[in-house]
């Protein structure tokens, strides 16, 4: 059996265990989780060696090598209900073939094996759980009072996993021990720019940086009857011819191989009668950017929109920020090595930005981090029908494989 043969028969096993009719059940925190988490510790266990875990949850496996300099490895076990068998499993099944491999002879270089805690953020609504207590980001204050749909608080749900979550931050501590040189992570796209370049692998640039606000319109809610249009302060029309210009925002700020991405998801409109102009709209809006310029070049455009569009139906139109986070790009030197691991194996290396946030993201600040992307069939993820056809599914491990033996030894050579 080849390697990506035996990753792949890993993923099926596990998907077999984890998953029902409407796909994979990996909730983070809950039952099928732990018993996911114990399927790995068995495969650990086969290797002779052990998993630990953080003060925030997260699992870590060490094969030590001759130096202590280590290469990171690894990416998360959790899935959103009726998920798919692919998401943040590849790379940590992936991971585990790496540390397979090198377990004969002891490495140049540590290996430490990573399954992160709740990436997805699907029950209590704060994605990289994980690794943002692991990279120091994360602020308790904010997740404290989390509550899951059925009244279940984020605390007692973590307790009983034995994470208390008042010391989730000294896993920050611990991340510092580690004399980190490089973390990897494979994982699917989760979109259709591979697919429909008709590529197995690519190598990820960084991920978006992310500004997240809701505007709020405020005219004057009246009668639809008695109102004539040129007389209304229709507060639905200036969102609306906002969203509509920023669609037009996110196309002239994209270029070929820098594309970016902007989206209205939310619309609230008062009083939300048939029969009455709407009084107060508001709209969401998710712009997400490689380049920090063009992200802070979108963000001023749409404000100067959505002032343009207010005045035309005369309302007036507020800001409030939901979110932000920074573009995270990727190490150029790991960039390199992960280029020439696509190439030997696929013959060409395109390079794509990552619209999802990931783990990965939150070790930029820390250590040099590369990601690389698997096809996503139909572009489609955390859904039972996300895949990867097996033929590039088997070139994107071999080229992961190839990645972590370039970045062990490029790490053994510095100092
Ligand atoms: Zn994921």
């Amino acid at each position: 059996m080849t390697s990506a043969q035996r990753v792949i028969g890993d993923l099926r096993e596990l998907a077999a265990r984890t998953s029902n009719a409407e796909g994979a059940q990996r909730l983070a925190w809950g039952p099928i989780w732990r018993d996911a988490r114990a399927w790995f510790a068995g495969k650990i266990a086969e290797l002779g060696l052990e998993v630990e875990n953080d003060s925030a949850g997260n699992n870590w496996v060490t094969l030590a090598g001759a130096s202590s300099r280590t290469v990171i490895v690894g990416s998360h076990l959790d899935s959103v209900p009726n998920g798919g068998w692919l998401d943040g499993t590849l790379g940590v099944a992936a991971a585990l073939e790496a540390v397979r491999l090198h377990r004969a002879s002891p490495p140049p270089v540590t290996i430490k094996l990573v399954d992160w805690a709740d990436e997805e953020g699907a029950r209590f609504g704060r994605s990289l759980l994980g690794s943002s207590a692991a990279s120091g980001s994360l602020a308790i204050d904010d997740i404290r009072e989390l509550k899951d749909r059925q009244g279940t608080r984020l605390v007692d749900a973590l307790a009983e996993n034995g994470v208390v979550v008042d010391s989730m931050l000294q896993a920050h501590r611990e991340l510092k021990a580690v004399d980190a040189r490089a973390y990897l992570e494979l994982h699917i796209e989760q979109g259709p720019v591979l697919e429909s370049m008709q590529k197995s692998t690519g190598v990820v640039q960084g991920t978006f940086g992310v500004e997240r606000h809701m505007l709020r319109f405020s005219g004057q809610a009246a009668h639809s009857g008695s109102t004539p249009i040129p007389m209304r302060r229709d507060a639905f029309l200036a969102a609306a011819q906002t969203a509509l210009a920023c669609r037009e925002i996110g196309l002239r700020h994209s270029s070929p191989g820098a594309g970016v991405v902007c989206t209205v998801g939310v619309v609230n409109v008062e009083p939300k009668i048939v029969t009455a102009v709407p009084g107060v709209c508001e709209i969401s809006l998710d712009q997400r950017a490689l380049d920090p310029v063009v992200l802070a070049g979108m963000l001023r455009d749409a404000r100067e929109a959505s002032e343009r569009c207010a005045h035309e139906n005369r309302v007036s139109v507020d800001w409030h920020r939901l979110w932000r986070i920074e573009p995270r790009p990727f190490d150029p030197q790991l960039l390199r090595l992960c280029e020439e691991a696509v190439r030997e194996e696929t013959g060409e290396a395109p390079s794509l930005p990552s619209g999802p946030l990931h783990d990965a993201a939150e070790m930029v600040p820390h250590m040099p981090v590369v990601m690389m992307f698997a096809y996503s069939s139909n572009g489609l993820s955390h859904c039972k029908e996300e895949d990867t056809p097996e033929s590039h599914l088997e070139a994107t491990i071999r080229a992961y494989l190839r990645l972590v033996d370039k970045t062990v030894a490029h790490v053994a050579r510095s100092s």
